[in-house]
């Protein structure tokens, strides 16, 4: 979608720090981390949040499922624990609108989510 930060970073007209790549999905190293495992997962294909997306896309999201434990096995995080975390709309602080899971790692994470443990 023209004018969307994030699918910039799939098609590589803005820079990012690759994690993953498939053919469906693309992860990628948030650049403010919360947690010293802080990677974003999206969709290559444009939606704007979970509000976007339902069972006509149960494939895509299994994809994104395996694509976040892919990212945790790799990034080492998959046996100490991990929190996924998607933002959706104003009060959650949805700054980006294109679907995109948070996975935050690497340290003991508080909840509820206060502050930084909020995910972005
Ligand atoms: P949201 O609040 O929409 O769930 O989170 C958006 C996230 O995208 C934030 O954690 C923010 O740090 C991250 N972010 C914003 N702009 C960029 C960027 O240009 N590159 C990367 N890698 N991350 C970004
Ligand atoms: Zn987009």
């Amino acid at each position: 979608m023209e004018g969307c930060l994030f699918c910039g970073i799939v098609a590589g007209s803005v820079p990012s720090t690759e994690v993953l790549d498939s053919e469906t999905c693309y992860a990628f190293r948030d650049i403010n981390p919360a947690a010293p495992v802080h990677v974003l997962v999206v969709p290559k294909e444009h939606y704007e949040s979970v509000e976007a997306v339902g069972s006509a896309q149960a494939v895509l999201l299994g994809d994104l499922f395996d694509a976040i434990r892919a990212v945790a096995a790799k990034e080492g995080i998959a046996e100490s624990g991990y929190r996924v975390v998607t933002n959706v709309g104003e009060d959650a602080g949805q700054l980006v609108h294109h679907l995109h899971f948070h996975v935050l790692g690497g340290r003991s994470l508080r909840w509820p989510p206060k502050g930084s443990d909020a995910g972005g």
